[in-house]
């Protein structure tokens, strides 16, 4: 039994053309595998027209709006949702009871969007949990009228909301899945409408805690919920439709001549997403990892191109695997800060970076880089630019006993940084490769304020001032090899 899981991004459902696309890519899906499933995100910008509006952007500016007092920016945001949505049912549901039917779920979602909106306002600040609640909405509006475009083109589907699904922790905003209570629930709901020939589409981004409230994976995290439905239905093969062909070795903003990359393994792919690369959501690789179920990277609207493959150990024979230490791919990450925690008194004094760490976390920050110098007797590290004064207070804080008797020095940021990282199997461990990025970023005139072989052994990262992350990366991806 083959079963396919078909994940759209905002792009590819943001408008009427782009979602009959959608329907014509799914309907072909559906004479090559067995089994079907189709997950979306909210509706994104158009791609053939000048509507730019994203649903998930503007739910949650109708949401911090409402908490600030303003009442009327969320009933505004209200009728350009509704105008957004409407224009699309209406040219891509063909049967008119139908048509009525979905307008009114999308009207009683909105109602809802509305009220919540409003008790936001009257509070005066909006928790983590309603901006779940609120910011979710998207992908239950998206999945009413994607199903309803399937059934038109002679596709039985069915919209499902993922809370029914995927249940999670109760870190709102950044939700963790619970895998064995979810394959539970995926398998009891998803199965029996597979085997009755249905496509189920299902909302991407969105879970719910045991106790059913509603959750979010986190930004672009509909790539995560296509891949925590892959495993939990043991899947063929995941499908991430966007709107470029597939991976690129670099940004083409930054790099006009970035190509795709034909295939990835896992690691190398759960390196890019994490420094930088936009294409998917970092976490998307590892549901994926222990059973080995492959991904494709694939163009919505250029659904000939094959895209980039995804594969794990098993593909040697595709050279997805070698260990050659050839660079792949180069990512960014700007707007980040270094915090650099130095002092003679730092040297044999156990704990210090326990300490630092420890509070850095009790602010809540995630840390994407670590590097030390044994030498200067110094810890630095990298962490989002919004983060920087808090942390920084936080541990002056802390570490305040040994700033004053001098066994620290100081603790200095260099604001205004970018990680830049190299990607490819095997090039923090071969010899030279980390000798040929340097001297690259040398010959360009570009100082390297820190270097960190990353967290995998597929990754070699460099702190650069803000001002030259686009030359870095540039001189960088002259060294990639296709
Ligand atoms: N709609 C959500 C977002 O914009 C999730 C996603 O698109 O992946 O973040
Ligand atoms: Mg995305």
């Amino acid at each position: 039994m083959s079963l396919v899981v078909l994940k759209f991004g905002g792009t590819s459902v943001g408008d009427a053309q782009s979602m009959r696309q959608v329907a014509r890519i799914t309907h072909e899906a559906t004479s090559t595998w067995n089994q079907v499933v189709v997950i979306t995100s909210a509706m994104g910008k158009s791609i053939n027209s000048r509507d730019s509006m994203k649903v998930t952007d503007a739910l949650l500016v109708a949401a911090r709006t409402a908490a600030d007092g303003d009442s009327d920016t969320f009933h505004r945001i209200r009728r350009e949702l509704s105008d957004k949505h409407q224009a699309a049912i209406e040219a891509v549901i063909a049967n008119a009871d139908e048509r009525l039917r979905i307008q009114e779920e999308i009207d009683q979602l909105l109602s809802g969007f509305e009220i919540l909106c409003a008790s936001v306002r009257v509070l005066g600040e909006v928790t983590p949990r309603a901006l779940d609640a609120i910011s979710g909405l998207g992908e239950r509006m998206a999945v009413r009228i994607l199903a309803g475009a399937l059934r038109t083109q002679g596709v039985p589907a069915e919209p499902i909301d993922a809370t029914e699904l995927i249940v999670t922790n109760d870190h709102y905003q950044s939700a963790m899945p619970l895998m064995e209570a979810t394959r539970d629930k995926a398998r009891a709901r998803l199965l029996p409408l597979l085997a009755a020939g249905i496509v189920p589409v299902v909302t991407g981004f969105i879970g719910a805690t045991a106790a059913g409230v509603p959750t979010t994976l986190g930004r672009g995290g509909s790539d995560y919920s296509a891949s925590i439905i892959g495993d939990a239905l043991d899947a063929s093969e995941v499908h991430n439709y966007t709107d470029v062909d597939g991976v690129l070795t670099a940004d083409p903003r930054i790099v006009p001549e970035a190509r795709t990359i034909h295939t990835l393994t896992g690691q190398e792919m759960s390196e890019l997403a994490f420094f930088g690369a936009q294409v998917l959501h970092p976490m998307t690789i590892a549901p994926l990892l222990e059973k080995k179920i492959p991904l494709r990277v694939k163009n919505t609207f250029n659904p000939a191109h094959p895209g980039t493959l995804i594969l794990y150990e098993a593909a040697r024979q595709e050279g997805a695997n070698r260990r050659d230490g050839n660079i792949k791919a180069v990512t960014v990450i700007d707007r980040v800060s270094m915090v650099t925690v130095a002092g003679r008194g730092m040297k044999g004094v156990p704990g210090i970076a326990g300490r630092t760490f420890m509070t850095v976390a009790r602010t809540n920050t995630s840390v994407l880089m670590i590097s030390q110098a044994s030498a200067e007797q110094s810890i630095c590290f990298v962490i989002p630019q919004s983060s920087a004064t808090k942390v920084v207070l936080e541990l002056k804080r802390e570490l305040g006993p040994e700033l004053s008797t001098g066994e620290i020095d100081h603790i200095s940021t260099l604001e205004d940084a970018a990680i830049v990282t190299a990607v490819g199997m095997g090039i923090a461990d071969t010899p030279g490769v980390s000798g040929k990025v340097c001297s690259a970023i040398g010959k360009i005139g570009v100082n390297i304020c820190a270097i960190a072989q990353g967290s995998s052994e597929c990754g070699i990262s460099l702190v650069v001032c803000g001002a030259d992350s686009k030359e870095a990366v540039r001189a960088i991806h002259a060294l990639t090899v296709a």
